[in-house]
């Protein structure tokens, strides 16, 4: 279905927990957050019924993600429901790349080839200061395995000013022998509130680093709704990406909508919560009413994520972690 700007909305990201294994500085505290608990979380028969209608208004594509959601018990149990779903044909993960390598075969045979890991430098020292966590090892395992086994990844990595800006050319050069996407994201401010991002390393300082390297850089055309500008460096197998999730250049190609671990819809990244569709559902609707309260929100997408944010009742974006939101 159409929003209200004439965008196509199909494609949800679900935040099956907001638990995560590690503590990348720019997500949340060395702390960690508050974690709802268990019985807030969606279920996952309400995971696979939000779905089944989501499919019936059109949606096409469904992301899972977190906090890590191989670190949710049984995950691999809500995969095998939900790629029984006939409209979503496309089933893709975010991950940390921490905990999936015993789960490679059955996501294959399930067909699920599509995974975004999430890798922010390739030394293991750095890796440690970003994540909080000296889990470098199992990352780059996860990578091979997954590429050795077919699977499509893509690498994101955050770049942020006086940490890990040396990284980009390192992690670009892995699109020459692999075919990956690499995809380099501006840090946003969602980061449980404990610090601020003030020294922003923008996607224009990322394509300047990149050209410095690569005189030769071309810019692709992006595939619809697609948040990262693509580039290719002649003779490169994967492509390189960039995203610019704080300039916020690309919402006019949005197709998306999100809900959180405990069932909060966003309909923008920017906003803070539109509404609750776990609570809706726990009163006893019926799966029209909650097609037609997605159609609904659907219509009240915002243009961009500037006016949601001039929309949000809690004015502070970073008192949010990414961890609870899904990314
Ligand atoms: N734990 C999984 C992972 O790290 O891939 C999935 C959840 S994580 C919240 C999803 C994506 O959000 C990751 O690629 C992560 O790097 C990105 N992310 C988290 N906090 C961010 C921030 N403050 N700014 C930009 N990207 C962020
Ligand atoms: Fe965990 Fe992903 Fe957040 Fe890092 S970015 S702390 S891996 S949820």
């Amino acid at each position: 279905m159409t929003d209200s700007f004439n965008r196509t909305i199909d494609y949800v990201r679900i935040a099956v927990t907001d638990r995560c294994n590690l503590r990348c500085f720019y997500c949340m505290p060395a702390t960690g957050i508050p974690y709802e608990p268990q019985a807030h979380l969606l279920s996952y028969e309400e995971i696979t019924r939000l779905l089944n209608v989501l499919g019936g208004i059109g949606f096409r594509k469904v992301r899972f993600t977190g906090g890590e959601p191989f670190l949710r018990k049984d995950f691999m149990h809500l995969l095998e429901n939900v790629a029984e779903i006939d409209a979503f044909k496309s089933i893709h993960i975010t991950s940390n790349g921490t905990l999936l390598q015993k789960h490679i075969g059955r996501l294959k045979a399930l067909g699920i080839t599509k995974i975004n890991l999430s890798i922010d430098s390739l030394d293991k020292k750095r890796f440690h200061e970003i994540t909080r966590r000296d889990d470098f090892d199992k990352v780059m395992q996860s990578f091979h395995l997954l590429l050795d086994h077919g699977f499509q990844i893509k690498l994101n990595a955050v770049i942020m000013n006086g940490m890990n800006t040396q990284d980009i050319i390192p992690l670009a050069a892995l699109a020459e022998h692999h075919a990956v996407d690499v995809r380099f994201i501006e840090e946003m401010p969602f980061n449980g509130g404990y610090k601020e991002n003030s020294a922003l390393y923008t996607a224009r300082d990322i394509l300047r680093n990149l050209e410095a390297e690569y005189p030769n850089l071309e810019r692709l055309n992006s595939k619809h709704g697609d948040t990262a500008t693509l580039y290719k460096i002649p003779d490169y197998h994967g492509n390189i990406g960039i995203i610019p999730a704080f300039s916020r250049t690309f919402c006019n190609t949005c197709n998306r909508l999100r809900i959180s671990a405990k069932g909060e819809i966003k309909s923008c990244l920017y906003d803070d919560g539109v509404f609750n569709i776990r609570d809706f559902m726990r009163t006893g609707v019926t799966d029209t009413e909650l097609a037609d309260k997605f159609r609904e929100i659907i219509r009240q997408k915002p243009k961009d994520g500037f006016e949601a944010e001039k929309l949000r009742k809690a004015p502070k974006a970073k008192l949010q972690s990414m961890s609870s939101i899904g990314g």
